[in-house]
């Protein structure tokens, strides 16, 4: 095999494939259309870390843990400055009665459950500064990530060349290469490629069936105060970060396919009066200041709030094949080193090092079963072979 692959899109999912990918020995170009790596979603100055369940999907469930799982302890070893991390907690403010549901529901099969997570109680409104009638969750191995550290820290590799200010406007096959062409009119080869666009996935031909939509958000960020904070992430319907580089950051605003990309101070309100809940001094401070800095940028999320990971279908075979032919998993059409990464929405930070590592096992072809489970679930064709009334194929593209 040619171990040489290209990845479109310099964010965390690109960024952590081309450290799984450089680390097994290929040699990675990866391909940016802005001026630096981390620049879109990936860009701003802190991302929460917690698994955000939610009380009736299992399977959603299972992934989102597995996620979070391998996401904290790989962070925590991969070497990234102690400063540009911290998994000392996070809390998600939730009314209780949901709280303790999730809490039964979820995790009664774990084991060292009382490790994993907690209910809020009396000591932890005083610990937390959070407040008295709060009720919710502390994941006691939840905490945040400086985005664009780990994005240098991950490509930081002699195996990687980053590209940037290099938009891809077409993949093309000819014998047995890839041709991604730029806006520029320049054409890089590779003999595998993966795209990892977030929300301009549908962009390029082969892949126009995988939509997402687009949700911008807001964050804004104040320097440190001269009362106490919280020391943990502290998430209710926005988030409240503690001390990170001297600035607390908050937000975030939610608005689909909306693509203005400057600071609005009506969102700028939002995101205050969403902290008012959390820590009633800190919104005070907030609403006294006579400008607050922040930073737009997009989410991107499939309707079914899935991410794809995987690979996609030759669309030529695809066409000429019957329903009959399709329900058989061994004789899908998939396109042959090509891969897809993308539509993470608002958890990238903890779903994408985890589906990256996965994604780099399906091309080394080292999968385990449990990585075979984690494709299942993100098949980016689910949509096209449901609308057969494939579902059942699309869940079973592995045999686990
Ligand atoms: C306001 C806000 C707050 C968030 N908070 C959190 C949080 O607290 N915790 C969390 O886990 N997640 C959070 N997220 C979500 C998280 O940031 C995203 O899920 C994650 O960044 C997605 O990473 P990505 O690499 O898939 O996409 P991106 O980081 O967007 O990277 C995609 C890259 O592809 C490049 N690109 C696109 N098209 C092309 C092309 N044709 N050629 C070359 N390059 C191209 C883009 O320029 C971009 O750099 C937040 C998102 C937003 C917007």
């Amino acid at each position: 095999m040619q171990k040489n692959i290209a990845i479109i899109g310099a964010g965390i999912t690109g960024c952590s494939l081309a450290h799984f990918l450089a680390n097994t020995g290929w040699d990675v170009t990866l391909v940016e259309s802005q001026d630096d790596i981390a620049s879109g979603g990936s860009g701003n100055p802190v991302a929460a870390i917690y698994p955000k369940f939610m009380l009736n999907d299992k399977a959603y469930n299972d992934f989102m843990l597995k996620s979070f799982m391998f996401t904290t302890a790989w962070i925590d070893k991969s070497g990234l400055n102690k400063g540009d991390y911290r998994f000392n907690g996070a809390i998600e403010i939730l009314e209780g009665a949901y709280a303790h549901k999730l809490e039964i529901n979820l995790l009664g099969k774990m084991l060292e459950k009382e490790k994993f997570l907690s209910l809020i109680d009396k000591s932890m409104h005083k610990k937390y500064l959070i407040k008295k009638d709060s009720s919710g969750l502390f994941f006691h191995q939840g905490g945040w990530v400086n985005p664009i550290a780990l994005c240098r820290h991950l490509t930081n590799h002699s195996n990687i060349k980053v590209i940037t200010n290099q938009e891809i406007v077409s993949i093309e096959k000819l014998n047995d290469q890839w041709t991604l062409k730029t806006k520029d009119q320049k054409n890089f080869n590779a003999y595998h490629v993966a795209i990892c666009n977030a929300a301009n996935l549908h962009k390029f031909d082969l892949t126009q069936h995988l939509y997402t939509d687009a949700f911008r958000g807001q964050i804004n960020w104040v320097n440190s105060t001269s009362f106490q904070m919280p020391s943990v992430v502290i998430c209710d319907e926005g988030y409240l970060s503690p001390l990170i580089r001297d600035k607390h950051i908050f937000g975030a605003t939610y608005a689909m396919n909306d693509f203005n990309k400057d600071l609005r101070i009506s969102d700028t309100k939002k995101n205050i009066a969403s902290i008012k809940e959390i820590h009633q001094g800190f919104h005070k401070h907030c609403l006294a200041q006579k400008k607050i800095a922040g930073r737009v940028a997009w989410r991107a999320s499939p309707k079914d709030r899935k991410p794809y990971v995987g690979r996609v279908f030759n669309n030529q075979i695809f066409e000429k094949m019957r329903i009959r032919e399709l329900a058989q998993a061994d004789h899908l059409p998939w396109l042959e080193n090509l891969y897809i990464a993308s539509g993470f929405g608002s958890r990238g930070f903890t779903f994408a090092p985890y589906c990256s590592s996965v994604l780099a096992n399906l091309i080394n072809d080292n999968l385990s079963l449990e990585d075979k489970k984690t494709l299942n679930y993100t098949n980016p064709e689910r949509y096209r072979l449901k609308k057969m009334s494939l579902k059942k194929v699309a869940s079973q593209i592995f045999k686990v």
